[in-house]
């Protein structure tokens, strides 16, 4: 008898069990016609004697065939029972969110990631995906998704604001992949709300913003410190270096302030310097820097200002504080000051040759009599008076 090949159903049970059954159909069909021809042809009778011993023979192969198939079978259910539980414990382990999402829409989401969105799972399914992404940065996912999708990236890492069902904004750190199942694409994405870690990093930002400008600025008036003004001239020079514009330093030192500490107090001196530190502040603007450059000594940094522009700038300033009532109330007086100006590039191209010029001139202020501006003048080593007669002396003006 020809043999068929059993394989190519060992491996399926229901197979071997329908072609053992058909097997058997086929005894019993051969054994039936054997009673029949009992009285007849012995040869007829021997050669189908022969074919049910070989078709019995062929069932035992089978049967045996078909317990080690279920045997196989039973053993792989097991194992892909097992690897199935492995699977659902990694997706469905609270830690991360995952998605999958195939045109635009989610088609699978475990329980994480619903969470992470306020839905029920069941609720996600079938979603447009950009729904959970907020209105500021759908033009970003949508590119990173068509990016994704389109194979023009394999893979995607990007931070976005997710949209909650509650309308909350929260942060999510996605990392995504794309799988091809059958020709459609079908995007894997894992996702880590990181609210809370950007929520410490921005207050660390913050905080950092904070304090490096507090280590920018003087405690007792506000102003810039001379540590910055470092920082500032410096970057003011390559910039009008670069651009071809002037810039002005004016230095302004308050007329015999050891007057006022010796008079009324350091205390009153400290309420004096920040009261005139505003008045100078407020006169800078936006246009221009102030920086406290050291005990009673003030400095103006003023881009675009050439040396005449500045003296003028510096002597409205002059006027406005020479009119100041300090200490109101109690014993009020009058102060003045008196001022320096040096330009970029009229009288020096950096920042210390600029400062010294200054400081040179405002020398000259205080020896010509006080409460008065000068510019740097190169010309014969001295600085130039803005004429206006001098005032009378300063803290004296006692009412
Ligand atoms: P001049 O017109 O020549 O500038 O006279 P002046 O008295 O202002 O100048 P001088 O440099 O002799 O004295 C400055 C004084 O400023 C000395 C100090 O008592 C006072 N001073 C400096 N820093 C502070 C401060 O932070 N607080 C107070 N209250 N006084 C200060
Ligand atoms: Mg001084
Ligand atoms: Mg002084």
């Amino acid at each position: 008898m020809a043999k068929r090949p059993l394989l190519g159903s060992e491996s399926d049970p229901k197979l071997l069990l329908a072609e053992i059954a058909r097997q058997n159909k086929v005894i019993e069909a051969l054994m039936n016609r054997l009673e029949r021809n009992a009285a007849g042809d012995y040869r007829t009778e021997f050669d189908e004697l022969q074919t049910a011993v070989a078709l019995k023979g062929e069932v035992r192969r089978r049967t045996a065939a078909l317990e080690t198939a279920l045997r196989d079978n039973e053993l792989i259910t097991r194992k892909l029972r097992e690897s199935e539980f492995k699977l659902l414990g990694v997706v469905n382990q609270p830690l991360v969110g995952i998605s999958t999402s195939e045109e635009g829409r989610f088609t699978f989401a475990n329980k994480k990631m619903a969470d992470m969105f306020g839905y029920d799972v069941s609720e996600v399914i079938g979603r447009d995906v950009l729904t959970l992404v907020a209105e500021c940065d759908r033009p970003m996912v949508a590119e990173h998704t068509r990016q994704r999708m389109s194979g023009e990236v394999p893979m995607a890492d990007y931070t976005f604001r997710g949209l909650r069902k509650d309308g909350v904004e929260i942060d999510i750190e996605l990392h995504g992949s794309v799988h091809n199942v059958g020709v459609r694409p079908v995007a894997v994405s894992i996702m880590l709300d990181i609210s809370k870690r950007r929520q410490a990093e921005r207050r660390a930002e913050g905080l950092h913003a904070l304090l490096r400008e507090q280590s920018l600025r003087d405690a007792l008036t506000g102003l810039y410190n001379r540590r910055y003004l470092d920082v500032a001239l410096e970057e003011e020079c390559n910039r009008a270096q670069r651009d071809g514009h002037a810039f002005s330093v004016v230095m302004c030192d308050l007329d015999h302030f050891k007057l006022v500490n010796d008079r009324y107090g350091h205390q009153a001196g400290d309420d004096v310097l920040a009261i005139i530190a505003a008045v100078i502040d407020k006169r800078c603007g936006s246009a221009a820097q102030a920086f406290r450059y050291g005990g009673e000594e003030f400095l103006a940094l003023l881009p675009g200002q050439t040396g005449a522009a500045a003296a003028g700038w510096a002597n409205a300033l002059r006027k406005e504080l020479q009119t100041q009532i300090v200490n109101p109330g109690r014993d009020a007086f009058r102060i003045t000051a008196s001022f320096g100006v040096a330009s970029f590039p009229e009288h020096g191209l950096c920042g210390n040759d600029l400062i010294g010029l200054a400081d040179q001139a405002l020398y000259q202020a205080k020896r010509g009599g006080r409460n008065q501006v000068r510019i740097a003048d190169l010309s014969n080593g001295r600085a130039s008076a803005l004429q206006e007669p001098p005032l009378p002396m300063t803290a004296q003006g006692r009412r």
